[in-house]
């Protein structure tokens, strides 16, 4: 561990001690924040660090690259990992424990149990990456088991992600309210993600068009536009022509239901895509309220 991680900051790696720890906080009384991560900490995750000091007394970051959310052959291995500057970083946004397992810690030997919210997860995401949700589920179900947190904090960048957690959150009468933060943004719109890292310097330029689409199909939309496939078929020629390898989907859907539309109707649609620059596949979505 760095010497320079603020002093304040907890790091936990075990299940026994967190699980101890969330015990000891609920029975002094204190309201506990979680924003649960698979670090690499960049400004996004340090802006639900910060919005969960706002909601609660103690906020534990957990940072947990959870192998079963990726399928064979994604990045699992290579995914980026930084666990000193990790620490540094959510104690300065003002996390008070950083609780970072290792897999074995999660996932023992003869684990069998996973938590499954079916139908929405198998559209969009969950048509690219068909085992992602149930790993995603399952391990926010665990965290939260063991950090026994009064409420957690996500990212509306994850859209899909948020909805299927709080499907979860309502279908299982979990005790945690959720919260869920707008997007943090490069200067050029490119949403913040630990992925971003993988670009090279010409896909990174071009992965600029995701937001440059997005806000296209914004202003499209109060415009009057109201047609799916005129609308992304559009944003397919701006992010092509930046240079994408492939667009995985450009969708909109209602954002009660997360049902796909073909139509676009007042007063708010979302708008989600997945695309690959190189060998690196990017989300984002935005969110259009109209009359
Ligand atoms: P990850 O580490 O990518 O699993 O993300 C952990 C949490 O941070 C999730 O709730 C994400 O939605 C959220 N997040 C990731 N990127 C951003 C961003 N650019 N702005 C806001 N939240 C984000």
């Amino acid at each position: 561990m760095r010497k320079d991680v603020p002093l304040s900051i907890q790091t936990i790696f075990s299940v026994r001690e967190i699980q101890a720890e969330a015990d000891r906080l609920r029975s002094a009384g204190k309201r506990i924040g979680v924003v649960p991560t698979m670090g690499y900490l960049h400004e996004g995750h340090l802006s639900l660090i910060r919005r969960a000091k706002e909601l609660a007394d103690v906020v534990i970051t957990t940072i947990f690259v959870n192998p079963t959310q990726f399928s064979v052959g994604e990045d699992f291995e290579s995914y980026p990992r930084d666990l000193d500057a990790d620490n540094l970083r959510a104690g300065e946004a003002g996390a008070d424990v950083v609780f970072c397992p290792d897999r074995r810690e999660m996932y023992p030997e003869g684990y069998l149990t996973y938590v499954e919210v079916e139908t929405v997860t198998s559209i969009l995401e969950g048509a690219f990456r068909p085992t992602h949700f149930r790993g995603v589920t399952t391990v926010v179900a665990k965290l939260f088991g063991l950090t026994k947190p009064h409420v957690a904090v996500f990212g509306q960048k994850d859209a899909q992600q948020a909805f299927v957690v709080r499907k979860m959150v309502s279908d299982l009468n979990m005790d945690v309210e959720i919260h869920v933060e707008p997007t943090v943004r490069e200067p050029d719109g490119l949403a913040m993600s630990s992925r971003n890292v993988y670009l090279n310097r010409a896909e990174r330029t071009a992965a600029a068009s995701l937001y440059a689409a997005l806000i296209f199909a914004e202003k499209q939309i109060q415009d009057g536009e109201r047609s799916v496939e005129k609308l992304s078929g559009e944003m397919k020629k701006m992010i092509s022509d930046a240079g994408a390898t492939a667009i995985d989907y450009i969708a909109c859907v209602e954002p009660d239901t997360f049902t796909p539309v073909e139509a676009i109707h007042p007063p708010r649609i979302l708008i989600l895509l997945a695309v690959r620059f190189g060998a690196t596949r990017l989300i984002d979505n935005i969110s259009v309220t109209f009359s």
